[in-house]
């Protein structure tokens, strides 16, 4: 029987892999210090520029560029007016930023389970959850892959409930033949460093409704209007503004705009070098059991921020913990996308409990993400590969 890392062999690799990592070239570094060295460092010309850029890409009328993927959420649930007595319908597969924004604004979150293959929320079980307090879903594209919005969006019509897509994981991709940011009520990006593109930090809502994109501005800008025709009283001046509204400093700056910007110039080539890297993957993964890779599903074309597979630990011959070890042994150091959100302790607390989404948490005890980001060369992704099939053949061959 051959041997593993973990159990005493030589690691497949001398350096880690992480499951994501940023790409950062010579363009991008003079697009920053361009504006280090220009008058503007907090919003000026590079903000306007990339909503610009992101409302003609994404094909949406609005965009407010926020300080991060959370902010954008949290921006997305003020539009969608979301208080206390409010019920949002989101996914357990997903980082906690999707529900939490729900609590910011005083609601309560509900989760709806997951279908087996996407991974993605179920919209029976979204219409099974749906009360007469509902007033929004959250829809996550998990690894990049577009939700069902086409059955999301006809649920909301019939209901009369907002749909948000929180899209940090699918900048870039397409559903169905429209770009992810034209299809669904408010759909939020991030802009952190394992995503399509990075700011550093960041993120963005588009939106067609300007209601929507109104309100955020101004919540985004800590509630103050500058605009005269708002104005409550007579203007005793022009350096007069008005706070309207409790609002928060969720501005981006032109320092991260200008890096998003030069990065969206490279954004093709990052998700086609993404499609290259997990061609090879599923090619070399498809025909060993015990593993199960995430496809895409009919009319979906995903970026492919993460490359999620499934252990069958029982054809395996071992538990998830155990190849996890066994990967980060190899030098491959894989992550876990996600815990369920409504198993943390805080959610615990509010009241959820295992067995509200048996899919979900079934799905959460047997994933894990290798690594998946552009800068991988075909030798390191050839050294994934062989870590994977040495632990196949090994775990296999003791079972
Ligand atoms: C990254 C991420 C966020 C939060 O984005 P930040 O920019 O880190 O605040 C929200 N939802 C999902 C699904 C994410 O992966």
């Amino acid at each position: 029987m051959n041997n593993i890392a973990l159990y005493g062999a030589k690691p497949i690799r001398a350096s880690k892999l992480y499951y994501g990592r940023q790409s950062i070239d010579a363009s991008d570094i003079k697009a920053v210090a361009a504006v280090l060295q220009s008058d503007w460092l907090t919003q000026g010309p590079k903000v306007r520029e990339l909503e610009g850029f992101l409302s003609n890409h994404f094909q949406a009328k609005y965009t407010v560029t926020t300080s991060s993927g959370t902010s954008a959420l949290h921006l997305a649930c003020i539009a969608a007016r979301i208080g206390s007595g409010d019920e949002v319908i989101t996914t357990p597969l997903t980082f906690a930023a999707s529900a939490n924004c729900v609590r910011y604004c005083g609601g309560d979150v509900v989760f709806a389970d997951i279908d087996l293959d996407t991974y993605n929320i179920d919209p029976a079980d979204v219409e099974r959850k749906i009360t007469a307090k509902t007033k929004a879903i959250i829809a996550v594209d998990y690894a990049g892959q577009p939700a069902a919005l086409a059955e999301l969006k006809q649920l909301c019509e019939k209901y009369n409930i907002i749909l948000i897509e929180d899209a940090a994981h699918s900048i870039g991709s397409v559903c169905d033949g429209k770009p992810v940011g034209s299809i669904a009520d408010l759909t939020t990006f991030s802009f952190h460093p394992v995503k399509t593109i990075t700011g550093g930090e960041g993120g963005a809502v588009l939106t067609d409704n300007k209601q929507f994109a109104d309100a955020m501005r101004l919540a985004a800008n800590h509630g103050i209007t500058k605009c005269e025709s708002d104005f409550a009283i007579p203007t005793p001046g022009s350096w007069y503004c008005e706070q309207v509204m409790l609002g928060y400093n969720y501005r981006l700056s032109d320092i991260q705009a200008a890096l998003v910007l030069s990065q969206a110039q490279r954004m093709d080539s990052f998700i086609g070098r993404r499609k290259e890297i997990v061609a090879k993957y599923n090619a070399a993964f498809c025909d060993l059991p015990g593993i199960i890779t995430h496809q895409d599903r009919v009319g979906n074309d995903s970026c492919w921020h993460l490359y999620v597979i499934r252990i069958v630990p029982e054809i395996l011959g071992c538990s998830r913990r155990e190849f996890f070890d066994a990967l980060a042994a190899e030098n491959i150091q894989p992550q876990v996308h996600y815990v369920p959100v409504h198993l943390h302790p805080y959610y615990r607390k509010l009241g959820h409990v295992p067995g509200e989404c048996p899919v979900a948490e079934a799905v959460c005890e047997n994933i894990l993400s290798l690594p998946l980001y552009p800068a991988l060369t075909d030798e390191d992704v050839n050294d994934v590969i062989s870590a994977v099939k040495r632990l196949h053949c090994f775990f296999t061959s003791r079972l």
